[in-house]
């Protein structure tokens, strides 16, 4: 995993490095059973140089403790790009197609059995379909490589619409019973 920081420490495979502070390579246990894609940095992630740290990290945090799963011991968290678009806007092709290789290469070093994707943009960069829509996938069992995805809606889209809450809670439930299922049949989440 080091060398593969380094080099996107130094990437210039398209041109966010010209515009972000910090790349984000992502963070959590180095063999984590859940691996969760976002779409890119924002703002806080690019100031700082960590996934998930602003107002959508601050709530995923809280659903996954909510699971009982926390970044030190279950999750790795990565992004579909590793540095931020300018004003947020929603990495266009080339990026997403640059970037995409170091993502595919870190879910190998950290091989986990679940992918959890938020919101839309990873969903259809991990199924290179574009025509999916995350309001009919979310919830729904996928597969890539023998590996299980769940598509669930972006923190950000909870912030945004909170009466998203209820759907994605059931679909972090979904992930809580296989998780038991599959990894660890002792798993406890103080709420489901
Ligand atoms: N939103 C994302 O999709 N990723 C981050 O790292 C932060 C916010």
């Amino acid at each position: 995993m080091e060398s593969l920081y380094n080099e996107i420490l130094h990437c210039r495979k398209c041109s966010l490095y010209k515009t972000r502070n910090h790349p984000i390579c992502g963070e959590g246990h180095p063999k984590a059973p859940i691996f969760i894609i976002g779409e890119a940095p924002g703002r806080e992630e690019d100031k700082v140089g960590r996934p998930f740290i602003g107002r959508s990290g601050q709530l995923l945090d809280k659903i996954l403790a909510a699971c009982g799963f926390s970044r030190d011991e279950h999750v790795f968290i990565s992004n579909i790009v590793r540095c931020r678009p300018p004003n947020n806007r929603v990495p266009t092709d080339k990026e997403a197609q640059a970037c995409i290789p170091y993502l595919h290469r870190q879910i190998e070093i950290v091989d986990p059995q679940i992918l959890i994707t938020l919101g839309s943009t990873a969903i259809k960069r991990i199924m290179q379909d574009h025509a999916i829509k995350i309001s009919s996938v979310r919830g729904k069992w996928l597969s890539m490589e023998g590996r299980r995805i769940m598509p669930v809606f972006h923190p950000a889209a909870l912030l945004r619409n909170p009466s998203l809450k209820k759907t994605t809670w059931e679909d972090f439930k979904e992930i809580i019973f296989t998780y038991r299922e599959d990894i660890n049949p002792k798993h406890h989440s103080d709420y489901a």
